[in-house]
């Protein structure tokens, strides 16, 4: 693993965000093993192969509506046609004759075509009087039927390995028949907060405390992701205390997740202890809130180490650790984040050099989208992420934003 790039100290510029994600993402692949579930089970799963299907979905030719099966050949250019009724087809209760020149059967949506027919009318447009039916002319033939294999082909990939199952593919898999896939075992992340100063919910707080927010943030994200976790506290900014932390959590899991403890000042002693328990890079990175993040390997397992600040955890969970968590994960790339540009309903100045992700919220006016900031801005102040439902993204080289300018927003929708 590389861990040279623009390391705290070493008076190099600041790392691009781009760049960070990229080394990142080049550096890890998809855990093995994996496990059958039944159907259920799979939701929010990755499939670990490909699911072919069995069979045509719809298995058979059948009616898209309520009306009649007819013969297109049967029907006149002009004016009514009457046609004999025969019988009825059912959903699950096909007709068993043949529909012949002249007739015509009664049929409902989701009933298999009947031998001989070809075309469905719709109830709506047909007139019937006893066992006979009368169709205007203008028909197409072939009209209002669902084909064989339309939605599945027999033998085609329906879902392919690396897919993230949610409720339409839990449909899609039963609708083939399927009730157990295999999907791959989930990834072990072993979550811990750093710091002297945090206190654990649940006693009151000393002078000074910080009750601990990171742990629950970070639980929410990873839970959503379909992550196991390990909950490891807090651990004091003791290296005996945090070098057994480290280890044990470098066993029970994949990935470790922490936050505090990688900014100037404080990163000395825990850059100097990860880097005799693995390879762990110091980054500062070009954006705010956030500027101090570790990456790295501790043992087997890979090391994201976050700033303290709660907001800066999530603004570097959300651009950082979340796609590559999905990459171990096995998920199969997904489109970037959704971003587009909305005019600025604030003033702000900004210091160039960073990326900066402001917590904003968007409004719809009669011209248009807009987007004003969602309360104090501060790193600390996670109420700004509560009230948010987008990031505002300024880019490095932005210094001003000024009401009316185009900014550009990544809704929380689908991110967050
Ligand atoms: P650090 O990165 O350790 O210097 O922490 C930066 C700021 O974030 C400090 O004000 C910490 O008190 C605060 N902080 C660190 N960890 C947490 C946490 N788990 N929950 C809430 N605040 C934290
Ligand atoms: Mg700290």
């Amino acid at each position: 693993m590389t861990t040279s790039s623009a390391d705290a100290g070493s008076g190099r510029s600041l790392l691009p965000v781009a760049e960070a994600r990229a080394a990142i993402l080049d550096q890890l692949q998809p855990i093995a093993g994996w496990e059958r579930v039944a159907v259920r089970g799979a939701l929010g799963r990755v499939l670990a192969e490909d699911i072919i299907a069995p069979y045509n979905v719809p298995a058979h030719d059948n009616s898209a509506m309520d009306g009649y099966a007819v013969r297109a050949q049967d029907l006149g250019a002009n004016g009514e046609t009457a046609l004999g009724v025969v019988g009825t087809a059912f959903a699950g209760r096909p007709f068993s004759g043949i529909v012949g020149p002249g007739q015509a059967v009664r049929i409902m949506t989701g009933a298999s075509i009947p031998q001989g027919a070809d075309t469905i009318v719709v109830q709506e447009i047909a007139r019937r009087e006893h066992d006979r039916v009368f169709i205007p002319a203008g028909q197409k033939k072939g009209q209002n039927l669902r084909h064989a294999g339309e939605d599945l082909a027999e033998g085609g990939v329906a879902l392919a390995a690396g897919c993230r199952c949610g409720p339409a593919e839990l449909g899609l898999i039963a609708s083939l028949g399927i009730a157990e896939v295999a999907v791959r075992r989930r990834l072990r992340v072993a979550i811990l907060s750093t710091g002297d100063e945090i206190a654990s919910i649940g006693r009151p707080l000393g002078p000074g405390e910080v009750y601990d927010s990171n742990r629950y943030t970070l639980f929410g994200a990873l839970s959503r992701l379909g992550c196991e976790l390990v909950d490891m506290g807090v651990i004091p900014d003791r290296p005996e205390a945090l070098e057994a932390a480290f280890r044990d959590a470098a066993q029970a899991a994949d990935v470790i997740i922490t936050s505090g403890g990688v900014s100037v000042g404080e990163a000395d002693f825990i850059r100097e202890m990860m880097n005799r328990m693995g390879e762990v890079a110091f980054w500062k990175l070009a954006i705010k809130p956030g500027r101090p993040m570790a990456f790295g390997r501790i043992g087997d397992a890979v090391l994201f180490g976050l700033p303290g600040n709660p907001v800066a955890v999530m603004v570097t969970f959300y651009q950082f650790v979340q796609d590559a968590l999905l990459q171990l994960m096995g998920v199969t790339p997904l489109p970037p984040a959704e971003r587009f540009p909305v005019r600025a309903g604030f003033a702000l100045r900004k210091q160039p050099g960073r990326v900066e992700y402001l917590r904003g919220r968007l409004q719809r006016g009669a011209d248009g989208l807009s987007v004003t900031l969602a309360g104090a801005q501060g790193s600390g102040v996670l109420r700004s992420m509560s009230e948010a439902d987008c990031f505002v993204v300024l880019p490095e080289d932005c210094t001003a934003v000024q009401p009316g300018d185009t900014v550009c927003v990544q809704p929380f929708h689908g991110l967050v």
